[in-house]
């Protein structure tokens, strides 16, 4: 059953506590806690959710070491614990470490309570715990200088920063559940360090390489999200799997770049959605036809493809509006895909060719990834060539993509567990979507939301870990930080996606 408070639901990345779990869960656990005793009808407390769940998102990465916790003390069954912890006023913040029960005071911005909790860790570190949690405490020139030139299985990442800097720990603990890299921090103090590598300006970030190679790393924003995002995406780090053991490595792959979109991984993903996922339905009728006829009217419309592709998708679409059945079958359509507009020239390839969608072994990235790609592709076409819905029905619908998305996922897409999230987001806020650039954005916020559920979950390639997109490196105008917190420029994200997605960065590379 799902936990759903009136503040938190388990799509948050918080672990909602209840009276049965919190003892057994605090005390005695392998990672300190930061909690928040709260109360559903006091106004501060929903104020401040928001607040809290930002926090939760932006230290997932942290929780081998802490983890953010919530109970709700207005909840009859949690009244007893409540009492029993002394919780007097709401919100309440306690930070734990094994039997040890600490107030954090009140002062409640995010910044200042990542901060506490950075300080709570490294106190703890000096008596070895908790056990995962990675030193936090400055390497000193010593223990560096004989690093440098040195030949090592992993990389070596040392941030050299001022002393009331946080950027240093912030990092170390981003990349904690990362293997293939080691982040130090040392202080700026250390001269004969900084002299060394020829750092004058800190916060700074330097790369020894496996190879004995080192030098300065170079980020557009010397900040913690661009130091972190750059060192996840290095080639040979990975996010630590769940099951011990290295990743395997990348089998035989075809070289692409991130950059790019590929026409092949759209058209695969077509014709295992029309010849695979679709083709289990033996006949179409009520709902499921209808998604389909809106399915087709978009991708028709809106795909930019392949002249024999496009010709395809409008024949089939002329073909199921002149139909007057009620129920198709699915048969009918495979035959005139497959067999009757071959004659004609149109023609979807009928191999799956993965090329920005390859994954490292069957069964990860591929069709999901593609699915996402071509609906973040048609979205963006919805916004620049706002005719081509014209005599559809949904040419005055900004959201008629998404709605057909929605249904699609919903009626077809074969992860039954995908669809009812993607309900649940869809229920909450689609609604608010007024315009086609909304739309764009909305699907962008969307994908990132699932994006930050994933993250170290077995559906995650560990060769293609999920980050929040686009990178710093794909898009530094997109990231900035405000009070410590990263914050997204959303009108530069607009202006990327509708690059990134637009017709012209389709990429034919590797088509058959
Ligand atoms: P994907 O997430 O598939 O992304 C594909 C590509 O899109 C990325 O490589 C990147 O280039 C780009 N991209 C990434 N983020 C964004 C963004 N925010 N905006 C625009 N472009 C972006 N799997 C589950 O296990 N549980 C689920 O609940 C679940 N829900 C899903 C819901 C939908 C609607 C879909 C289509 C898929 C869902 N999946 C779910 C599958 C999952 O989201 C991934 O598609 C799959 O794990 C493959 O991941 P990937 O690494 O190829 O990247």
């Amino acid at each position: 059953p799902t936990l759903t408070t009136r503040l938190y639901s388990e799509e948050d990345p918080v672990v909602i506590l209840t009276s049965a779990t919190v003892k057994q869960t605090l005390v005695n656990s392998s990672t300190a806690w930061l909690v928040q005793f709260y109360s559903s009808w006091c106004g501060h407390c929903i104020q401040y959710s928001p607040t809290w769940k930002a926090l939760a998102g932006d230290v997932k990465d942290w929780e081998h070491a802490i983890r953010i916790g919530v109970l709700d003390c207005a909840q009859e069954n949690n009244f007893d614990i409540c009492k029993e912890f002394g919780i007097h006023f709401y919100p309440t913040f306690r930070v734990c470490a094994s039997q040890d029960f600490n107030h954090v005071g009140a002062d409640r911005e995010l910044q200042t309570v990542r901060q506490l909790m950075v300080n709570f860790l490294q106190n703890h570190t000096r008596q070895d715990w908790p056990v995962s949690c990675p030193p936090l405490e400055p390497y000193s020139s010593a223990d560096i200088l004989p690093l440098i030139g040195q030949k090592s299985n992993q990389y070596t990442a040392v941030i050299v920063e001022n002393e009331d800097s946080y950027v240093g720990r912030e990092v170390i603990l981003d990349l904690m559940m990362y293997q293939g890299l080691t982040v130090k921090r040392a202080l700026s103090s250390e001269r004969s360090l900084t002299e060394k590598l020829g750092i004058n300006s800190f916060p700074s970030a330097y790369l020894l390489h496996p190879n004995g190679t080192h030098a300065i790393l170079h980020v557009q924003k010397r900040l913690r999200f661009f130091f972190s995002s750059f060192l996840k995406l290095l080639l040979g780090v990975h996010r630590k799997l769940s099951t011990s053991g290295a990743p395997q490595e990348l089998p035989v792959s075809l070289i692409f770049s991130r950059s790019k979109v590929y026409m092949a991984d759209l058209e695969s993903g077509l014709h295992y959605l029309l010849r695979v996922e679709l083709a289990t339905h033996q006949t179409l009728e009520g709902e499921e036809l209808k998604t389909f006829k809106d399915f087709v009217t978009v991708v028709a419309k809106l795909f930019p493809g392949r002249q024999s592709v496009v010709k395809l998708l409008e024949t089939l679409l002329e073909w199921l509006v002149s139909l007057p059945l009620e129920k198709i079958p699915f048969d009918a359509i495979l035959d005139l895909v497959n067999n009757r507009m071959r004659i004609s020239g149109m023609f979807l390839s009928d191999q799956l060719q993965w090329v920005g969608c390859q994954g490292s072994r069957v069964g990860l990235r591929g069709y999901p990834c593609s699915l996402w790609t071509l609906f973040h592709v048609l979205t963006v076409q919805a916004a620049s060539r706002p005719d081509a819905l014209a005599n559809t029905g949904l040419e005055e619908n900004p959201k008629a993509v998404l709605q057909t998305m929605r249904k699609y996922i919903v009626n077809f897409f074969g992860c039954q567990e995908c669809g009812k999230h993607f309900e649940e987001m869809a229920v909450a806020s689609l609604p608010q979507v007024k315009s086609v650039d909304q739309a764009v954005l909305w699907l962008w916020r969307k994908h990132n939301q699932v994006n930050g559920r994933l993250a170290g979950t077995m559906s995650e390639d560990p060769h293609f870990p999920k980050t929040q997109w686009p990178s710093p490196d794909l898009c530094p105008i997109c990231h900035e930080e405000q009070d410590g917190i990263h914050v997204w420029n959303e009108d530069k994200v607009l202006m990327f996606l509708k690059q990134h997605y637009g017709a012209a960065n389709i990429s034919p590379k590797h088509m058959y």
